[in-house]
């Protein structure tokens, strides 16, 4: 079996270990592929990987130009990187899904820059959930206000939220992170039916944050290996 393939089987195995464990659904995997090359998105790909994720917009659509039009087509990108907003006209046209909406300004753009005759954008609310000092991420309690804008804006589908909470050495410190989201997630999904989606979890924490709910996990390192400098 080839490396990535090997990689891939590993994680998903984990994934769907630690949803048994908690006695959950097994959420669905994000390959974060952030700079690495095409060729190792296509090398996923070929092992049945469908979604991927970068943190860079214009590094995104050039790897998008590099792929086979074909294999490119079949693919769901995600932009999981903090979006500033004169790169959402650009974010609007790459990407199937924004996972770092953390403002009004930053939705309203995307909005304004989606094409009509495309499916909507999907769009997760990026929380700040230990209220860390200039990080980026929406307040907890402003997440119902944000929320509300994007279901009312055309060409955005209001999904979800996702995190990032603070690194630490043992990923057992990131659980009550992982459990104040879920909460906020039920919430949420209470108030609009099409919420589905709660993205939490990497390659050193993604166990945990299953085990606390996760839909959707993020992870790199584990799947292509350490990641080229930038
Ligand atoms: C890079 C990145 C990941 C993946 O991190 P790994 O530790 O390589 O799994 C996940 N989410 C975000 C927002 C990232 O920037």
């Amino acid at each position: 079996m080839p490396a990535p393939e090997r990689r891939l089987q590993d994680v998903l195995h984990r994934i769907d270990n630690a949803a048994a464990a908690a006695g959950r659904p097994a959420p669905a995997l994000l390959a974060v592929s952030k700079l690495q090359p095409a060729e190792a998105v296509a090398a996923l790909a070929a092992s049945g990987q469908r979604a991927f994720g970068e943190n860079y917009v214009q590094e995104a659509a050039a790897k998008r130009q590099a792929l086979d039009p074909a294999l490119d087509a079949a693919l769901e990108w995600h932009l999981i990187g903090h979006l500033q907003s004169n790169k959402a006209a650009l974010a609007a046209q790459v990407f199937d899904w924004v996972q770092s909406v953390d403002r009004p300004g930053v939705a309203e753009a995307l909005a304004r820059h989606r094409d009509p005759a495309r499916a909507p954008l999907n769009v997760l609310v990026q929380v700040n959930v230990e209220g860390e000092a200039g990080k980026a991420g929406c307040d907890p309690v402003d997440v119902p206000d944000l929320a509300g804008r994007i279901a009312a804006l055309p060409g955005l589908a209001l999904r979800g939220l996702m995190a990032i909470p603070v690194p630490h050495e043992d990923p057992e410190a990131r659980r009550p992170a992982f459990r104040a989201m879920r909460s906020l997630f039920d919430a949420l999904a209470a108030q609009h039916p099409g919420v589905d989606t709660l993205s939490m979890g990497m390659s050193d924490d993604f166990p945990v944050a299953v085990a606390e709910g996760a839909t959707l996990v993020r992870i790199g390192t584990a799947l292509f290996g350490a990641r080229p400098p930038r």
